[in-house]
């Protein structure tokens, strides 16, 4: 599969976000779904699948420190769509990670409390699966940068799809109000990037768009979309 993929990346690149969905669909059929924290990319891409195919695999990592208006979304999205999200869990539970880890695990060591929260329970996830599809655009971060429509994903060892990688946000903001597509409540109160209620703040005029994820703490990403090796995961999942 790595080397099908290596062949037909280049030509995949002239492919609008539609037909890099429809092909992921027909390629690898109910072994391939979208991931999705539901940001504003999220559900432009959970609306094109939605109009490529009726039904369609689902999932997000629930870390159970979402936000009321994230979890208000997901209720939408079932409602509309008529998919039922996947939701997958840390092994330990918020309390039972207190107990282990200690109290506010996010505010004295994010990256284990994100590998903890995220990055494992993704790797669980993707290994029933030969194929996952995100949302992420080459300019959100310097990590996401080399991004391909279509990839082979080293660290997670399956093929990985990114179909809005060389949209920009205003054109994804054009398709959520040209297609009335449900977005978070908390766009509309100056959070562009939306994560756990711990580690995201609104931003403030003229920050960058991330600048409320992690403040305080020079990390971007959570883990889900860097490389890392293999062996660092199984650590991970040892944990
Ligand atoms: S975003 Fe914050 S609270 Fe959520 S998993 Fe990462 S460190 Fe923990």
């Amino acid at each position: 599969m790595k080397e099908h993929i290596t062949q037909i990346q280049l030509a995949a690149e002239s492919w609008n976000p539609r037909q890099v969905l429809a092909w992921a669909f027909g390629k690898f059929g109910d072994e391939v779904a979208i991931s999705s924290a539901f940001g504003a990319e999220g559900m432009v891409l959970i609306d094109m699948a939605s109009r490529v195919q009726k039904n369609f695999r689902l999932f997000t990592i629930d870390t159970e420190f979402l936000f009321p208006e994230t979890y208000n979304l997901m209720d939408q999205i079932e409602g509309r769509y008529g998919v039922t999200i996947e939701r997958v869990y840390a092994l330990l539970s918020p309390e039972e990670q207190e107990r282990v880890h200690g109290p506010a695990l996010w505010a004295q060591d994010p990256d284990q409390c994100c590998n903890l929260r995220k990055v494992e329970p993704l790797a669980r996830k993707l290994g029933e699966l030969r194929a996952w599809i995100t949302s992420i655009r080459r300019d959100q971060t310097s990590a996401r940068r080399g991004a391909r429509k279509i990839e082979w994903d080293e660290k997670f060892g399956l093929v990985k799809l990114n179909p809005l990688a060389d949209w920009s946000s205003a054109q994804v903001w054009r398709y959520i109000r040209e297609h009335e597509v449900p977005y978070n409540a908390l766009h509309d109160q100056n959070y562009p990037s939306i994560g756990c209620t711990h580690c995201t703040r609104a931003v403030r005029s003229g920050e960058d768009p991330r600048a409320g994820r992690w403040p305080g703490f020079a990390k971007t990403e959570c883990g889900l979309h860097i490389i890392q090796s293999v062996a660092h995961v199984a650590k991970i999942q040892g944990a």
